[in-house]
C-alpha cells in the first residue's frame, strides 16, 4: 500500500492541539534521521552517539516543525499574513508554509547578519523583507509590537503552538531509539528548541514510554552567551548566526529543561564551532551549518575538560543543514579560500595530480 511520511500534525495528531476538519499546512516536515556516529562516540569516549538531522527538513532547519503548527493555526484563525523576526532559518520556514497556506509572509531580519542561503530561500517564497537597522532581539520586539497592533500572526516561537510542533523530535527520538539517550544536546539561541524536546520527553514520560529524562544540555556560542553570563548579552556577536540572541524568549523554559534534568548549559568559541563543524562533515558525513556543530562543540569541550557525565548513549541535534551558509567550508581552518586544483582534460595529468600510478 501507498505509504509516505505525512508530516508532524498527521503523524502524531493524538498529542498535538488540533481537532479533526482543523486546515493543516504541511510540507511532510519530520521524520528527519538519526544517524549513528561511530566517530563522535569515539571522539567523546562514550558507547553511541547519533545525530538528529534536523537539516534533512523540507526547508533545511528544525525549524519546520513549528512552522507547520503556527501557519495551521494561523489559518484555523482566518490570518492572511504571518510575520517573524529572524536569524535567517524561522523567515525561510515561515516564506515557505506561508505559500502552501496561501498567506503573505513578513520577515524582520537584522542587518547583514544572515547568511544569503537562507535569505534566498524567502526571496524564493516572495517573503516581504525587511533588514531591521539592529539586532535579533530588536526584529523580535518589533514583530511582537506589530503582531499585537495590525492583522499580523506571529510565527515566533514565542507562539506557543510552534513549542507543539517542534516536541516532535523527542516522540522521532523515542520511536526510532526505542528508548531515551541518557543526555540529549543542542545549540541554544533563542531557546525554543531545548524547551520544545524538555516538553516532548516530559509527555513520552507521562504515557510510560520512558521512565527517565535525557539530560539535556544547551550550548550557546561564547560572544552570544546570555545563559553563561545570567543576563542578557547587549551586543552579541558569533559567526554562528542562527544563535546569535542576547535575550532569548524563552528563558525560564530552557531554565527548567536544564534543572528539572539534571542538565547543563555550555558555551564555545567560533573556534571550536568551526571545528566540530568541519568534524562533522569529514568524520561523520553530515554537513551542518555552523550554528548546528555547537551542540557536538560543547560535548567535546566538557569531554576535554572532564566535565561531560559518564554515560552510555547520546543524541546530538544538528539542526540546519550545511548549505544554508556554505561559505565555512570553502575556507580552510586558517580561513584561506579552497579553490579546486586546475587540470587538463587528460587521465595522465589527472593521475599525476592523485598520486597515482598505473595498473600493472
Ligand atoms: C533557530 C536555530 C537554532 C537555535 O534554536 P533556538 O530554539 O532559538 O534555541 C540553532 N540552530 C539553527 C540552525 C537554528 O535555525
Amino acid at each position: 500500500m501507498a505509504h509516505q511520511w505525512r508530516g508532524v500534525i498527521r503523524e502524531y495528531f493524538d498529542r498535538l492541539p488540533f481537532n479533526e476538519g482543523d486546515p493543516i499546512i504541511t510540507l511532510g516536515e519530520g521524520g528527519t534521521p538519526l544517524i549513528l556516529a561511530p566517530a563522535l562516540a569515539k571522539l567523546l569516549d562514550v558507547g553511541q552517539v547519533h545525530l538528529k538531522y534536523e537539516g534533512m527538513n523540507p526547508t533545511g532547519s528544525f525549524k519546520d516543525r513549528g512552522m507547520t503548527t503556527a501557519v495551521s493555526k494561523a489559518a484555523l484563525h482566518g490570518a492572511k499574513a504571518v510575520i517573524a523576526a529572524s536569524t535567517g532559518n524561522t523567515s525561510a520556514a515561515a516564506a515557505a508554509y506561508a505559500v502552501a497556506a496561501g498567506m503573505q509572509s513578513v520577515v524582520l531580519v537584522p542587518a547583514g547578519k544572515i547568511s544569503w542561503g537562507k535569505l534566498s530561500q524567502a526571496v524564493a517564497h516572495k517573503a516581504q523583507i525587511l533588514q531591521v537597522k539592529g539586532n535579533f532581539d530588536d526584529c523580535l520586539r518589533l514583530a511582537r509590537e506589530l503582531s499585537q497592533g495590525y492583522p499580523v500572526f506571529l510565527v515566533n516561537s514565542v507562539n506557543p503552538d510552534r513549542l507543539q510542533g517542534q516536541k516532535t523530535a523527542a516522540f522521532e527520538v523515542f520511536d526510532a531509539l526505542g528508548y531515551a539517550p541518557d543526555l540529549h544536546a543542542m545549540p541554544l539561541g533563542n531557546a525554543g528548541n531545548i524547551s520544545a524536546y524538555h516538553l516532548g520527553y516530559k509527555e513520552e514520560r507521562e504515557i510510560g514510554r520512558i521512565s527517565q529524562m535525557p539530560k539535556l544540555w544547551g550550548i550557546q556560542a561564547a560572544g552570544a552567551a546570555p545563559f553563561i553570563t545570567g543576563s542578557p548579552v547587549l551586543k552579541p556577536e558569533t559567526i554562528a548566526t542562527a544563535i546569535r540572541i542576547g535575550n532569548p524568549a524563552s528563558w525560564d523554559l530552557a531554565q527548567a529543561a536544564k534543572t528539572e534534568t539534571d542538565g547543563a548549559f555550555g558555551s564555545v568559541t567560533d573556534k571550536e564551532i568551526l571545528w566540530m563543524h568541519r568534524f562533522l562533515s569529514q568524520e561523520t558525513g553530515v554537513f551542518v551549518e555552523p550554528s548546528s556543530a555547537t551542540g557536538a562543540a560543547g560535548l567535546y569541550k566538557a569531554f576535554l575538560q572532564g566535565t561531560l557525565p559518564k554515560v552510555e548513549n547520546i543524541v546530538i541535534t544538528v539542526t540546519g543543514h550545511g548549505l544554508k551558509d556554505p561559505d565555512w567550508a570553502l575556507k580552510t581552518e586558517a580561513g584561506k579560500k579552497i579553490k579546486p586544483k586546475k587540470v587538463a582534460a587528460l587521465a595522465t595529468s589527472v593521475a599525476e595530480i592523485l598520486g597515482l600510478e598505473k595498473n600493472k
